[in-house]
C-alpha cells in the first residue's frame, strides 16, 4: 500500500511522539452514528483514522456513537461494518458501542452532580432554549441552577426510573450561562427518551448527549487523538471540561493510558452530490433512488455497486488530503481515481449497447472462427480470451452511417472499417424494414486482413462488435450525475428540486461477448470504446445487468 502523504494531524502526532507523549502509542477511532449508511465523506474520516493507526504502528477502534435510539438501527450497524471492512480496514478488537458505557456514563453524571457541577432542570425545553440566549445575548441562569445536590441526585434517579415523560426534565452541566461559546452555557448532558434501543433494549429511558458521551468513551478506550470535523471545534472546550472534571473519578474506575485530545479537520464536500445522511435518507425514503446502495448514491455501498474499487476510494482520499480549510472537491477527481485504477486492472471486453445487424455475405454460412483477443492491451500477463466471429455480427447503431465525411472513423456505406481483433469489412447495401428503418447492413470481408493491413487502402477506423449468434443479451444501466446543479445543498427549494431526471438510463437490448457469460456480480470490465462497467447484483444467469462505473474520458 502506498504511504499516505503527511498532513497537519500527522505533524501533531510526530511532535507528540517526539515529546514522549502517550507512551509512544497512537490510538484513533472512527465513531459513526448508526443512523444511515456511510458516504464518501465518511471515507475521508475512515481513511484518516485507520491510515494514521497503520502508519504509527497503533490501532483504530470502530465505535458506534449510538446515543440516539430514535434514528438508529441494527441495519445501519451492519451496513457500516461491511463498508469499513470493504474499504480494506480492520478495526482493533471487537466493535465498540458508546452504549457499552451507559453504566459508566450514568455514574459520571452522578459524580458531576455530587461535585456540584451538574443539576436537574425541570423546565420545559422551549424555556431552556429561550434562556440559552444567542451569539449576541448572554444566557440567563435557570431557576433550578442552584438546586441542592441531594435534590438533583434524587430527581436524576427518578428520571432514570421513568417517572418523568420526555421533555419534563434534563440533566445539565453547570458551567457558564454567559460564556461566548454557546456549548458552554450549561449544556444538556442527559435527556429522557422512552424508546427501545437497538443494543440496550428497554434498560434505559435516559440517554447521554454526544458531547458528554464522546470524551468519556474516548478516555476509557485510551484514544490518544480524537479526530473530528470542524463543526466540533466549538465543542472542544466542553470535551476538555468533561475530562478535566472527571479525571479523578475516571482514574479511580479505570486505568486510563492517555488523556485524549480532540483535533478538527475540514469535512469532505463533493460537488454534484450531497454528503449528509439526512438528505441521502430523504432520497431513499421518497424513492428518488432505489435504496441506499443505488449506484448513483455517494454512499460507500452505492459506489461499491457502481463498480468503484476500495483502492480507488482510498487513493481519492489521499488526493483530497487533510486540512483545516473548507473546500469543495470536484466529482471529476473521484471519477478519475476509479478510471485510473480500472484502466490498469479491468479486463477488456466488447459490448454493443444498441445493436445493428451486419450480414457478411462472403462469409460461409455456419462457419465460426475463434479470434484471440488480449484481456488487457498493456498487460500480457492477464492473458487472452476467444471471440467468435460468424456470418452475422452486431455493431453499435452509432458506428454506421450511410454517408459521412472523412472525420467519421466508423463504418460508412461503400467504405471499410476493421472489426476489432478481426477482419476488415466493407458495407455494400442497406436493408430497410417496413417502417423505413435500417434493419441490417450487408457487408463483405477481406480474408487477407486478419492482423494485417489491407494493401494499398486505408480503413477508416476500428469498431467493436459481437457475433449475433454467440453474444449474450444483457441490460446496461447508464448513469449521469444525480443532481443537475453543482451545489444541490445551496438550492432554495431544497436538494430534491435539482435531482437529475436523466441520471439513470436503461439500455435493455445490449449484447456482450460470450466470454462474459456467467460473470459474477461485482466483476468489472472495460467495454472497449464505451467505458468501465461492473456486473450488478440484479443479474440473473440468463441475463446479465451491468452498471456504468465511469466513462473512458472525463466528460464534464
Ligand atoms: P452526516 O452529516 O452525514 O449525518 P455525521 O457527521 O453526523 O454526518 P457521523 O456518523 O457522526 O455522521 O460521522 C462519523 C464520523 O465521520 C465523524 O467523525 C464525522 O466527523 C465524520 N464525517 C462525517 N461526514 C464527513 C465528511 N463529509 N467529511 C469528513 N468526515 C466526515
Ligand atoms: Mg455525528
Ligand atoms: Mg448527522
Amino acid at each position: 500500500r502506498a504511504e499516505t502523504p503527511t498532513n497537519f494531524i500527522r505533524q501533531i502526532i510526530d511532535r507528540d511522539l517526539a515529546e514522549g507523549k502517550h507512551d509512544g502509542k497512537v490510538v484513533t477511532r472512527f465513531p459513526p452514528e448508526p443512523n444511515g449508511y456511510l458516504h464518501i465523506g465518511h471515507a475521508k474520516s475512515i481513511c484518516l483514522n485507520f491510515s494514521i493507526a497503520e502508519s504509527y504502528g497503533g490501532v483504530c477502534h470502530l465505535r458506534f456513537d449510538d446515543t440516539n435510539p430514535e434514528t438508529e438501527s441494527e441495519e445501519y450497524v451492519e451496513a457500516i461494518q461491511r463498508d469499513v471492512a470493504w474499504l480494506g480496514w480492520q478495526w482493533h478488537g471487537e466493535v465498540r458501542y458508546a452504549s457499552d458505557y451507559f453504566d459508566l456514563l450514568h455514574d459520571c453524571a452522578v459524580e458531576l452532580v455530587r461535585l456540584g457541577l451538574a443539576y436537574v432542570d425541570t423546565q420545559r425545553p422551549e424555556e431552556i432554549a429561550r434562556q440559552r440566549g444567542d451569539f449576541t445575548t448572554p444566557g440567563q441562569d435557570s431557576p433550578f441552577r442552584e438546586r441542592p445536590v441531594e435534590e438533583s441526585l434524587a430527581l436524576f434517579a427518578r428520571m432514570r426510573q421513568g417517572e418523568f415523560e420526555e421533555g419534563e426534565a434534563v440533566l445539565r452541566a453547570k458551567i457558564d450561562m454567559r460564556s461566548p461559546n454557546m456549548n458552554m452555557r450549561d449544556p444538556i448532558l442527559y435527556r429522557i427518551r422512552k424508546k427501545t434501543h437497538h443494543q440496550t433494549g428497554d434498560k434505559w429511558c435516559i440517554y447521554p448527549m454526544y458531547d458528554f458521551t464522546h470524551p468519556i468513551s474516548d478516555a476509557v478506550e485510551g484514544i490518544t487523538h480524537s479526530l473530528c470535523t470542524l463543526e466540533f471545534e466549538a465543542h472542544r472546550p466542553l470535551y476538555d471540561w468533561t475530562l478535566d472534571k472527571l479525571e479523578g473519578f475516571l482514574a479511580s474506575r479505570d486505568s486510563i493510558p492517555a488523556r485524549p485530545r480532540q483535533y478538527e479537520f475540514a469535512r469532505l464536500n463533493l460537488n454534484y452530490t450531497v454528503t449528509s445522511k439526512r438528505k441521502l435518507k430523504q432520497l431513499v425514503d421518497e424513492k428518488y433512488v432505489s435504496g441506499w446502495n443505488d449506484p448513483r448514491m455517494p454512499t460507500i455501498s452505492g459506489l461499491r455497486r457502481r463498480g468503484y474499487t476500495p483502492a480507488a476510494i482510498r487513493r481519492f482520499c489521499d488526493m483530497v488530503g487533510v486540512a483545516r480549510a473548507d473546500s469543495v472537491v470536484d466529482m471529476g477527481m473521484l471519477e478519475s481515481a476509479v478510471r485510473d485504477d480500472l484502466n490498469a486492472t479491468a479486463p477488456r471486453a466488447m459490448c454493443v449497447l444498441k445493436p445493428l445487424k451486419l450480414v457478411i455475405e462472403n462469409w460461409p454460412e455456419g462457419h465460426v472462427e475463434m479470434l484471440s483477443a488480449p484481456l488487457h492491451p498493456q498487460n500480457e500477463e492477464m492473458g487472452s480470451r476467444e471471440v467468435p466471429m460468424a456470418r452475422e455480427v452486431l455493431i453499435d447503431q452509432a458506428d454506421f452511417q450511410e454517408q459521412a465525411n472523412k472525420k467519421f472513423k466508423r463504418l460508412v456505406l461503400g467504405d471499410e472499417v476493421r472489426l476489432r481483433y478481426g477482419y476488415v469489412i466493407r458495407a455494400t447495401e442497406v436493408i430497410r424494414d417496413a417502417a423505413g428503418e435500417i434493419s441490417e447492413v450487408r457487408c463483405t470481408y477481406d480474408p487477407e486482413t486478419l492482423g494485417r493491413n489491407p494493401e494499398g487502402r486505408k480503413v477508416r477506423g476500428v469498431i467493436h462488435w459481437v457475433s449475433a449468434e454467440h453474444s449474450v443479451p444483457c441490460e446496461v444501466r447508464m448513469y449521469e450525475r444525480l443532481f443537475t446543479e453543482a451545489s444541490p445543498d445551496r438550492m432554495e427549494e431544497g436538494v430534491l428540486s435539482v435531482v437529475n431526471p436523466e441520471s439513470l438510463q436503461v439500455m435493455s437490448e445490449c449484447r456482450v461477448e460470450p466470454a462474459l457469460a456467467g460473470a459474477s456480480p461485482g466483476s468489472r470490465f472495460q467495454f472497449e470504446r464505451e467505458g468501465y462497467f461492473c456486473v450488478d447484483e440484479d443479474s440473473e444467469p440468463e441475463r446479465l445487468v451491468f452498471n456504468l462505473t465511469v466513462g473512458l474520458r472525463e466528460s464534464f
